[in-house]
């Protein structure tokens, strides 16, 4: 079995161990409800994408607005249509994406900051253009949530020091993106680049399992790195084909790791 479930749902419920959150304190990464508007002014490009935001912190006390919509770096992402974006600029913070009422909570929340975030796109008009909502995603955005401690756990110093593994089945080259969970900030680090090791991706305790994508074993750091979706997607491919390897040399994926990592 492999879980890509991103919350590790399957994992958890055999009984494998799992982290949740900083080392120091279990806070974790907010949840975003992105959603998409429409009526761009003509000719908005890429070079206007933070104007709005500066413009709207000089009428409107920065701390008014950080306190119904606690992030201090809206992306507006432009799309090929012309006058649409995505933007990402809610933040629902300290509420798990594994908790079915917090879940809700958040999506009533994100609803909420996305509305507020439609006053102050009046008082930039001049600098955005007649924007309108045009579309509400199906599920609001969980960054984090469980983490399945595995064979090997991907730590800060591998982050920091961009070590090689011998069983990797992906490198990691995007950077550490925290948004911050209790604050409105984003922090972000670069690194060296580092390797996931097929250990990373095979819980303790549980026979016949492996975990692929945000759900897998490290740190709240590494985790914050390896989180996008191009290594989330190596690490399925590299999942299943390491699950097809095993089954052809008659090991489980346990002795077929500890194999590789010996060889
Ligand atoms: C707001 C936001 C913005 C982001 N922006 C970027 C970005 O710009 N670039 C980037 O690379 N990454 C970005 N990320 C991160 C990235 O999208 C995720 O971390 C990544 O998609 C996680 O991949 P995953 O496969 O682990 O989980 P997911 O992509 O969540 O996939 C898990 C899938 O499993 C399904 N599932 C769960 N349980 C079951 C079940 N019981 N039965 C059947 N199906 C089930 C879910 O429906 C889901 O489709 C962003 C994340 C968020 C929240």
């Amino acid at each position: 079995v492999i879980d890509c479930t991103g919350d590790g749902d399957i994992a958890a419920r055999a009984g494998a161990p799992f982290k949740i959150g900083r080392e120091t304190d279990g806070a974790f990464q907010p949840m975003t409800m992105m959603f998409k508007i429409g009526g761009l002014r003509k000719g908005y490009n890429r070079d206007d994408l933070r104007s709005w935001y500066d413009i709207l912190i000089q009428r409107i006390p920065e701390k008014e607005i950080l306190a119904e919509i606690p992030y201090n770096n809206p992306a507006l992402i432009t799309l090929p249509r012309q006058g649409e974006a995505l933007i990402q600029w809610t933040h629902i913070q300290q509420t798990l994406g594994t908790n079915a009422e917090q879940l809700t909570a958040a999506t009533f929340e994100g609803r909420r900051q996305i509305r507020k975030a439609f006053e102050y796109f009046k008082l930039v008009r001049d600098q955005l253009g007649d924007v309108y909502l045009l579309d509400l995603p199906a599920v609001i955005g969980v960054r984090e949530t469980r983490r399945i401690i595995g064979e090997y756990v991907i730590s800060d110093e591998d982050v920091k020091n961009g070590t090689v593994q011998p069983d990797t089945v992906c490198h990691v080259r995007f950077g550490v993106d925290i948004h911050e969970p209790c604050q409105t900030e984003q922090t972000c680090w670069k690194h060296p680049g580092f390797d996931i090791p097929l250990r990373s991706l095979i819980p303790l305790k549980i026979e016949n399992l492996m975990t692929a994508g945000r759900c897998i074993s490290g740190s709240f750091s590494a985790h914050a790195a390896y989180r996008v979706t191009g290594d989330c997607l190596k690490m399925g491919e590299g999942a299943g084909a390491a699950a097809t390897a095993a089954i052809r040399s008659g090991r489980s994926i346990r002795s077929y790791a500890k194999m590789l990592r010996e060889k």
